[in-house]
């Protein structure tokens, strides 16, 4: 009988998660253990790293998975290259379940940098209110830049204290929609957005937001993960598992 693991911590990884429970298909979610209660899932969880390439090999064998789905996010570059190592060794097929990159239009003013020390780095100048659309994770490297405002959301409240010296911290929890994101980037007068281009529903609402109040974004491209099969939509992956399920993977 197939075992599917889903490395997640999105809301496709979700969505696939319900998608699999609903057909009765035997399933694992996988989660960093970042966010301090994660939402209910229909499926068993598991939390925490594995120990890198060797542990998910490891992990693989014990649990008898026959599919690795990597819905992580895009910018879990470290996940997403483990599990192109541990499916090579193992043997278990491997599909990636990912959103395409958002692209701009006409009336987005996007800067691109490659990464956050590209961000970080683009803003020497002048001080300016920031709404820094990242998560915590990578809050600490803007300290370098310490004399801009910015505006902060995350979905949980910090265990440590910020060291921006001059922030203002939400704490929500997506998906976001684009009138309170307008509203939000007005009440705290924002004349610029940094964020990474995740793609998807759940996180677009700030880029609209910009748009409509002609905010210009500084856009951290996606990191490039080891060559791997990709699919956008959980129709295409669930086609896949029963494809190599009758050929006896
Ligand atoms: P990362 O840098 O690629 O991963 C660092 C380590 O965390 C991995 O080597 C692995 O530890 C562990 N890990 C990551 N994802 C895991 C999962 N789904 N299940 C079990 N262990 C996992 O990843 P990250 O950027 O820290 O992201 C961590 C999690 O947050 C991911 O699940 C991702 O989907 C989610 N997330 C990330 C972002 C983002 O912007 N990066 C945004 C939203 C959600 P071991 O080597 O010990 O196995």
């Amino acid at each position: 009988m197939p075992h599917i693991l889903i490395l997640g911590g999105t809301t496709e990884a979700s969505a696939l998660a319900n998608a699999l429970a609903e057909r009765g298909v035997r399933a694992t979610l996988s989660y960093a253990g970042r966010v301090a209660n994660p939402r209910p899932q229909p499926v068993p969880v598991r939390i925490g790293g594995f120990g890198g390439i060797e542990g998910l090999v490891a992990y693989l064998r014990d649990a008898a998975v026959t599919h690795l789905v990597d819905a992580t996010h895009p910018f879990a570059a470290r996940m997403s290259a483990n599990a192109v190592g541990a499916a090579a060794q193992t043997g278990v097929a491997l599909l990636a379940l990912t959103r395409p990159a958002w692209t701009p239009g006409s009336a987005d003013r996007w800067r691109h940098v490659p990464d956050i020390a590209g961000a970080v780095a683009a803003l020497a100048g002048p001080p300016r209110r920031v709404m820094l659309a990242l998560g915590r994770m990578h809050i600490e490297a803007f300290a370098a830049q310490p004399h801009h405002h910015y505006l902060l959301r995350f979905v949980d409240a910090p265990t440590q204290p910020v060291r921006l010296p001059h922030h203002h911290l939400v704490v929500d929890r997506g998906p976001f929609d684009i009138g309170s994101d307008i509203a939000l980037m007005r009440a705290h007068a924002i004349d610029l957005v940094v964020c990474k281009n995740a793609g998807g529903r759940g996180a677009e609402a700030k880029l609209t937001a910009a748009r409509a109040l002609s905010l210009p974004v500084l856009m951290i491209d996606r990191p490039h993960p080891p060559e791997r099969t990709e699919v956008h939509d959980i129709a295409d992956l669930l086609r896949w598992i029963d494809h190599t399920a009758d050929l006896g993977v």
